[in-house]
């Protein structure tokens, strides 16, 4: 069945793949298995073509974008990953942004930013694709995604091309209907503001050094593991649990910031694993309060 995926994408050219890739190259973290294939659609047709090969089939498969937000674990993955790397058009009018979900974020961000257009402060240093963050409603400093998107194209699951407006996505705190449904997130359409250049940047430059200078950003990791629960903060929960600095393996619960684990020493996927059960138990019997983890664990046994 692969191999027949692999041929007809040869054939058609329908886009480029990888065989036998490790999750180590696909997800911040650098950990996990292998993924029997990776595919790189050329473009949106290509990707709808890829797609109902792949469902008339029942292969299984699952779109990653830059992987900074997935636990995999170490088991093989028989499916396929999809990575839309090939789509990255961005084209601005003024305020106006249009661009596809494999774009890196934080350089979108970036850049606008530095132009002098404000709403996408937020997202510079946010290591996401533009289809990830959509899917994850990504935010900081009290702002997100939903804040600024105006309309997504998708693909939904019965292979239809659709555009829905912000108001149809279900967006709240790291959430939107992506969650829900077997969508796939292939344009995003912001709009910012004109705001004062200056300003712009001495607060996204501002805010860089802060996150230097508190989270683990010398060590690979996905971020905050756990969302901070009603008025209190889970990093805090967890140092007052005596976890920072917490060695498992090759893992460790930062002793920079105790709401991320970090990769330090060649991790398995079950070190980084083992911490978060750890912290999520050791949280919940000092304070009663159940910690929810923000990441998602991608092919884990059930
Ligand atoms: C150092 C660091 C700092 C971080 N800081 C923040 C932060 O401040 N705020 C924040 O919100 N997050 C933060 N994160 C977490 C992470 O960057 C976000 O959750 C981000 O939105 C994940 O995007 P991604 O492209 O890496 O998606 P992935 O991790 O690859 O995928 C996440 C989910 O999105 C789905 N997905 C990806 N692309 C598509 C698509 N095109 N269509 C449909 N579904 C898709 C995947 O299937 C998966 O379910 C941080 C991570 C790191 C490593």
């Amino acid at each position: 069945m692969m191999k027949n995926l692999i041929n007809i994408i040869d054939e058609k050219s329908l886009g480029t793949y990888k065989e036998n890739v490790s999750f180590k190259t696909l997800t911040t973290y650098k950990t996990g298995g292998n993924a029997r294939l990776v595919v790189y659609p050329n473009d949106v047709d290509s990707l709808r073509e890829i797609v109902k090969y792949l469902k008339d089939n029942n292969i299984d498969f699952k779109v990653f974008g830059n992987g900074s937000n997935i636990l995999a674990s170490s088991r093989d993955y028989e499916g396929v990953i999809i990575k839309l790397s090939n789509l990255k058009s961005l084209k601005q009018e003024g305020e106006y942004v249009e661009v596809e979900a494999g774009y890196n974020f934080a350089l979108l961000a970036n850049t606008i930013s530095r132009e002098g257009y404000s709403g996408l402060e937020f997202a510079c240093g946010i290591p996401a694709t533009v289809g990830g963050a959509v899917y994850m409603n990504a935010g900081a400093y009290l702002s997100d995604v939903s804040k600024v998107l105006e309309k997504v194209d998708i693909l939904d699951e019965n292979l239809e091309f659709r555009t829905l407006g912000n108001k149809d996505l279900d967006f709240s705190y790291r959430h939107s209907i992506f969650m829900e449904k077997n969508w796939i997130v292939l344009k995003a359409y912001f709009k910012l503001e004109k705001g004062e250049k200056d300003k712009i940047v001495a607060l996204i430059e501002d805010r860089k050094n802060r996150r230097f200078s508190s989270q683990p950003l010398e060590y690979p990791s996905a971020g905050s593991v756990f969302r901070n629960p009603e008025g209190n903060y889970a990093g805090k929960l967890i140092e007052d649990s005596n976890l920072k600095g917490f060695v498992h393996g090759g893992g460790q619960i930062s002793d920079k910031h105790a709401n991320f684990i970090i990769n330090k020493n060649n991790a398995t996927s079950e070190d980084i694993k083992y911490l978060m059960d750890l912290a999520k138990e050791e949280v919940e019997k000092n304070f009663g309060v159940k910690l929810r983890v923000e990441q998602e664990l991608f092919n884990w046994e059930k």
